[in-house]
């Protein structure tokens, strides 16, 4: 693109045919932070080589500030919607190339469709696949692209529907159960693959070593939550040599063996609690603050989740569901231990 810009290693993103830089913008964590901050984040990253932005209608004000920082720029977006509706997601489309001041979006992405009802809606008539199909045809949009938490749902899709040019799914040291069937699929159906959560979410420690190692799996693009220019800094870093040293590899498996058993993926296999713990919730609290910030996760009712915490009387259900062996009594408790020493979601 720009030629004074450093050249980061590129991919081409499926049937997109875009040549993505391996390492992009995950554009959640910057609603969080003073819009200057944001805004010289996203500048920061561009002007180190990042050419893949990643955004979404539901990041409040996440799509604005990118098309502040890099109006006038020559760089790729992709952006989404959680409405199910053709009229709905179509009216979408509209708001977020107004925000990222854009005449076309090069993906736009049906957000979080995490199981197969949801799939199944999306999919049918008039639903929100088919206003991405109008907004393609009318040159709104250049490509359509599907997110999810469950590798499953994201394989039906793929299977059933060819407009899918990517899929957006965590994929990071912990969670790499991907590799076994999404990962050959995409590479069969020419789909290109958005890692999201490389970091866990931010839970990981050597966040910089996680993401190289995600980066040189064979997906597409990983794309780290960045808020300030600092954190752009570390994550492109480590996209400057992706071969893996030893001792790197022996970090890695460290963090695996640490985090495996304590890491929620959000499957929600375990639910629903026959006394109505709200255990994933929970468990994903953490990353929602770090991200979102705790005053958004009030609003989305935070106080309940925690509250249910006390509900649970160990019975034990939820550990014969979860086949990642998790600790859940155990981690929901030290999760609202946590919760409740964060001013924000205890003042009223
Ligand atoms: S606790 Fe286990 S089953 Fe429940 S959502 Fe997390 S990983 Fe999935
Ligand atoms: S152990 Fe607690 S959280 Fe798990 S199913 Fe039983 S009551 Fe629910």
């Amino acid at each position: 693109m720009t030629s004074n810009r450093p050249i980061l290693a590129t991919r081409r993103l499926g049937k997109t045919d875009l040549e993505v830089t391996v390492v992009g913008f995950g554009g959640i964590p910057i609603q969080i932070v003073p819009e200057d901050v944001a805004v010289a984040a996203v500048r920061r990253a561009y002007e180190l080589g990042i050419n893949f932005f990643d955004t979404a209608r539901g990041y409040t004000n996440s799509e604005e500030r990118i098309g502040k920082a890099l109006h006038g720029r020559d760089y790729f977006v992709a952006t989404k919607s959680g409405n199910r509706e053709a009229e709905g997601v179509y009216r979408d489309v509209e708001r977020s190339l107004a925000n990222l001041r854009r005449r076309q979006i090069d993906l736009y992405q049906l957000h979080g469709v995490n199981n197969d009802d949801e799939l199944d809606n999306v999919l049918a008539a008039g639903g929100a696949l088919e206003g991405l199909r109008r907004a393609r045809e009318e040159g709104k949009i250049a490509h359509i692209g599907i997110t999810g938490h469950r590798r499953e749902t994201l394989v039906n899709a793929i299977q059933r529907c060819d407009d899918f040019a990517s899929v957006q799914v965590p994929f990071n040291v912990v969670e790499d159960e991907i590799l076994d069937n999404l990962v050959p699929l995409c590479a069969e159906r020419d789909v290109g693959i958005i890692a999201m959560k490389p970091i866990g979410g931010g839970n990981f420690t050597n966040a910089p070593l996680a993401v190289k190692w995600c980066m040189a799996q064979p997906i597409t693009v990983a794309i780290p939550g960045m808020a300030t220019p600092q954190e752009v800094e570390e994550d492109v870093g480590a996209a400057h040599d992706l071969e893996m040293t030893a001792e790197e590899q022996a970090a890695i498996e460290r963090m695996r063996s640490e985090l495996s058993h304590r890491t929620c993926r959000r499957c929600r296999y375990c639910e629903p609690c026959p006394q109505g713990v709200q255990i994933s919730s929970l468990l994903h609290g953490r990353s929602i603050i770090r991200r979102m910030g705790a005053a958004r996760w009030k609003e989305w009712g935070a106080v309940e989740v925690i509250a249910s915490v006390d509900l649970c009387t160990e019975c034990g259900e939820c550990l014969e569901k979860c086949p990642y062996e998790l600790p859940i009594p155990e981690l929901i408790r030290e999760a609202a231990a946590h919760y409740r020493t964060v001013p924000e979601l205890t003042e009223d």
